[in-house]
């Protein structure tokens, strides 16, 4: 939709009149719309942040005041809000860098030293409350997840009196942040910024009860749609570029500059600043109008802006097409500088972090750029607009997104050569998740919170790649229409809403017109291996007893021509049952089809006939990707060629590589 830009239009007179004429000093909130002038909602909006933000670049500091006006939609009265306050986390005994010390997390292995670099923190200097006064004393650090009472990433407050059903309360809040050498994706690398989970956030009332989760190793984000209007005070010499719409710039007689950034229908805001950015623009126009893109590139980095545009235009095609519209007038991409990765490869509404290296090394044929592009951007829809919630059901966010990156990647660049085209080797963006569910198949279920895996190894392997092999194989299973009609409807249902993993699966029941609940048992909330196998072929001849001739001596045992017995034996490797479909293929060009529930540990198949077996394959249409080894699904007479579907050993080398690289980024 375009009413943003229409907006901007409209406001103009009356935004130069209030520009001119608001204080500029920290201390007014910087509301620059009118409930007149804002779009028609898209989504509940729960919450309305108005944050008026200044930064230090030479402390690496920000000194801000948030008006949060909450309405409370919850149906009941409210008394105790909790706020994330995530920048906590990179201290040594919070949680996370527990997490982290034990378990790794993306770019820190188990095990990694704390580096004094890396902390950050978010204090709040005052919380006053609208009609209440100052709370500030009232304020108490909370554990529900784990009771580490060092931890400080949430925060309590009960109010002296309840919020009735369908009131609102205005909190404000006065923070500090110390910000880290860029860690989980947020902080500074010497005059880079990337400002993420960087505000007091107010938890979600969601089945009845606040959800507002510490902050762990390996879990993101949950919370309510709203608006933001947001004024961010920096050197005049700062490229900025934010998750809104800038709406007005203006310079400060200290040197500073401030600019003001609009946004509605989202569920959080970040911005970053970086006097060495290159803002090349373009745009993109899909059903729901024309989207402005601004891509940010570091210095040396150029020859991977037409690169990311690209992809970037493309997967904006197909998520239109496949999934719905991308309602929103505007997307950031932003292109980390060297040493500054660990920004990279992030999402936030409308505002993306991607991941490149410098040009002289970077090769057209690994597509890292482009995938993590893509998959960023797909977390506009599995993220940004179907917002489930991230510390409890990751798959949902990271796996049906890698699901629908797979898709994107493969329709953009070749089903075999979407994540790297080398003469020498080539590799599909779905091959390198099937390496990571290979990894880690059996740790853990789906559907297990995000902080209760084994280790980040099995969060990293179950919520992309186990979650992504599990779709394309129920994409086989149901059909590839019923798939896609399934996806955009779940899309349009729950966009702009906090769907649950049952309404996923329900979605997709429903769509499909069959009961599923046999797989989703055991691929999504099981850990149940998938492993059929051809485990024997013999052809025996039928008159085995007169190859010698001793037989023929009785008349009725004499036979024209050779027959044989045939027979095939399959096997259940794994606790995983699933219909299994076989192939038998004779020598004198006949063909036998045989369909098994998969029930018990084993089969036999068996045929006379004047014909031996050529070769024996389980699941001949390739659906059950899920089925750990494709080495054992077929076998051959001559027995040697085992496998239809072998991967080439250098690939499997390279694959390793190209595995770490790619989910280091994702
Ligand atoms: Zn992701």
């Amino acid at each position: 939709m375009k009413r943003l830009r229409v907006l901007h239009f409209l406001g103009g007179a009356a935004l130069a009149f209030l520009m001119a004429t608001a204080a500029r000093a920290q201390g007014t909130p910087p509301q620059m719309y009118t409930a007149a002038n804002e779009g028609q909602p898209l989504s509940t909006r729960v919450v309305n942040y108005q944050i008026d933000a200044r930064l230090d670049a030479a402390k690496k500091t920000i000194d801000a005041t948030e008006w949060l006006t909450y309405k409370n939609l919850t149906g009941q009265p409210q008394q105790t809000f909790p706020f994330h306050l995530y920048l906590n986390a990179f201290q040594p005994k919070s949680t996370f860098m527990t997490e982290v010390h034990l378990y790794g997390t993306r770019g820190m292995n188990a095990g990694s030293e704390w580096d004094p670099k890396h902390y950050g923190a978010i204090t709040i200097t005052k919380f006053e409350v609208e009609g209440m006064g100052d709370l500030t004393d009232k304020m108490q650090f909370i554990q529900p997840d784990d009771g580490n009472k060092n931890d400080q990433t949430v925060m309590q407050v009960t109010l002296p009196k309840p919020i009735a059903p369908g009131a609102s309360v205005q909190f404000r809040i006065a923070f500090h942040d110390v910000m880290p050498e860029v860690v989980e994706r947020t902080g500074y690398k010497r005059d880079f910024f990337m400002v993420g989970q960087w505000f007091p956030k107010v938890g979600v009332w969601w089945h009845n009860a606040w959800n507002c989760h510490q902050f762990h190793a390996t879990t993101e984000f949950f919370s309510d749609f709203g608006t933001y209007d947001v004024r961010v005070t920096v050197p005049q010499n700062e490229v900025v570029g934010a998750g809104g719409d800038l709406i007005s710039t203006n310079d400060n007689a200290d040197g500073t500059k401030s600019l003001v950034f609009h946004s509605e229908d989202v569920i959080d805001f970040s911005w970053t600043a970086y006097p060495h950015f290159i803002d090349v623009e373009d745009s993109w126009t899909g059903s729901a109008g024309t989207v402005k893109l601004h891509v940010l590139m570091s210095p040396g980095h150029m020859a991977s802006a037409p690169r990311y545009i690209k992809v970037l235009k493309g997967a904006m095609t197909l998520f239109d097409r496949w999934y719905g519209p991308y309602p929103y007038d505007r997307l950031t991409v932003v292109d980390p500088p060297h040493g500054a990765e660990e920004a990279g490869g992030m999402e936030y509404p409308t505002l993306i972090t991607a991941g490149t290296g410098p040009d002289l090394v970077t090769p057209k044929g690994l597509l890292t750029p482009e995938a993590v592009t893509e998959h960023e951007f797909g977390h506009q829809y599995w993220y940004a607009m179907v917002a489930t919630n991230e510390f409890e059901d990751a798959w949902m966010d990271e796996g049906i997104n890698s699901y629908t990156e797979c898709k994107v990647m493969g329709a953009l660049y070749g089903d075999k050569t979407s994540a790297a085209d080398f003469p020498f080797a080539q590799m599909s963006d779905f091959s390198q998740h099937r390496l990571e569910y290979l990894a880690e198949p059996d740790t853990d279920p789906m559907t297990r919170f995000g902080w209760q895996y084994l280790n980040d190894s099995a969060y990293g392997g179950v919520s992309y790649g186990k979650t992504a092999t599990v779709l394309l194989t129920l994409e086989r299973i149901i059909g590839a229409d019923k798939m896609q009609e399934a996806m955009h409807e779940y899309f349009m249902r729950y966009r702009f809403k906090h769907p649950a993993p049952e309404d996923f699966m329900n979605t997709i029941q429903e769509v499909a017109g069959q009961d599923l609940s046999w797989y989703f048992d055991q691929a999504f909330k099981g850990t149940q291996i998938l492993d059929y196998e051809v485990s024997d072929i013999t052809s025996d001849r039928a008159d085995w007893y007169n190859e010698s001739g001793a037989a023929a001596k009785h008349d009725s045992l004499k036979k024209a021509a050779p027959e044989y017995k045939d027979t095939v034996v399959v096997q259940r490797k794994g606790d995983f049952i699933a219909p299994v479909d076989l192939e038998v293929k004779f020598d004198d060009g006949s063909v036998a089809r045989e369909h098994w529930d998969g029930k018990g540990r084993w089969i036999r198949y068996s045929y006379v006939k004047a014909a031996q077996i050529k070769s024996a394959e389980i699941d001949p249409e390739h659906k059950m990707w899920l089925d750990r080894d494709f080495y054992n699904d077929s076998q051959t007479a001559n027995g040697d060629s085992r496998a239809n579907r072998k991967i080439g050993n250098i690939l499997l080398a390279v694959s390793e590589w190209f595995s770490q690289l790619l989910s280091y980024l994702t």
